[in-house]
């Protein structure tokens, strides 16, 4: 079943147009790992998916329904977590403060959570803005959990972060698909991401140019639309 099918979508910010027809599938329990290089839309793609921005034309159906007229709240409830780049947890909140504020109903719990991440359990009532930065990104994956998301969109989870913390994370995102969790997911580590990717979608110039499997994915065409 196809949880999410975005179609021919086109996104503008004011006059300035930044998608021109992105097409992207994510089937239930699928992993799919969207990429292209800087500035190429894949942010943008993911916002519009959350109703963070609206998009002007194309459609985005998210378990059947179009979510296209939905506020980000809505959609958020149909079962979309994301996990937003550069983090953003509610630095004056508790860990604990902070996962229970999105938490709905399901199979993630706190306990669920601190299995996760060992790491959270011991920082429970500190301040979110107190911990270190992979550790508030591992709080704004446990939040995004929390909602007990159909899907969960990762936006450069591991950027900026120690190799040691990386590896916690990239564990973590195995953990999630081994559990048949669906998943889209941008980061620029090619060797950890194509690993755990079920599927790949190449954006170039707010285009989808390329759809595949992580091995269908030649040199050829990583250095066409990857390389720098
Ligand atoms: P990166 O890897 O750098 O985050 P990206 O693939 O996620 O890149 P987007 O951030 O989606 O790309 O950017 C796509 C295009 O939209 C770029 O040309 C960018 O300059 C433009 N853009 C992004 N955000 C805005 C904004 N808030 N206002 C105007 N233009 C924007």
């Amino acid at each position: 079943m196809s949880f999410l099918t975005v179609r021919g979508l086109e996104t503008f910010y004011g006059p300035s147009q930044a998608l021109f027809g992105v097409d992207l599938d994510v089937n239930e329990g699928e992993v799919v790992a969207l990429m292209g290089r800087n500035g190429m839309g894949k942010t943008t793609t993911i916002s519009s998916i959350c109703g963070l921005v609206k998009y002007g034309a194309g459609s985005i159906e998210f378990l059947g329904q179009d979510v296209g007229p939905l506020p980000s709240h809505r959609i958020a409830r149909l079962g979309v977590g994301l996990v937003p780049e550069g983090r953003r947890c509610f630095p004056n909140l508790t860990v604990y403060e902070n996962l229970i504020a999105a938490a709905r109903p399901g199979d993630w719990t706190l306990e669920r959570i601190n299995n996760l991440f060992p790491r959270l359990k011991e920082r429970f009532d500190q301040y979110a803005n107190t911990l270190s930065g992979g550790e508030q990104q591992m709080l704004a994956v446990g939040r995004a959990l929390m909602t007990n998301p159909r899907l969960l969109i990762l936006d450069e989870a591991t950027e900026g972060l120690a190799p040691v913390i990386r590896q916690e994370i990239w564990a973590a995102v195995r953990d999630l698909k081994r559990t048949g969790q669906s998943i889209l997911i941008v980061d620029k580590t090619l060797s950890e991401l194509l690993p755990v990717a079920d599927r790949c979608v190449i954006l170039e110039k707010g285009t989808t140019v390329w759809t595949g499997t992580p091995a269908e994915l030649t040199t050829d065409i990583e250095n066409r639309y990857l390389g720098v």
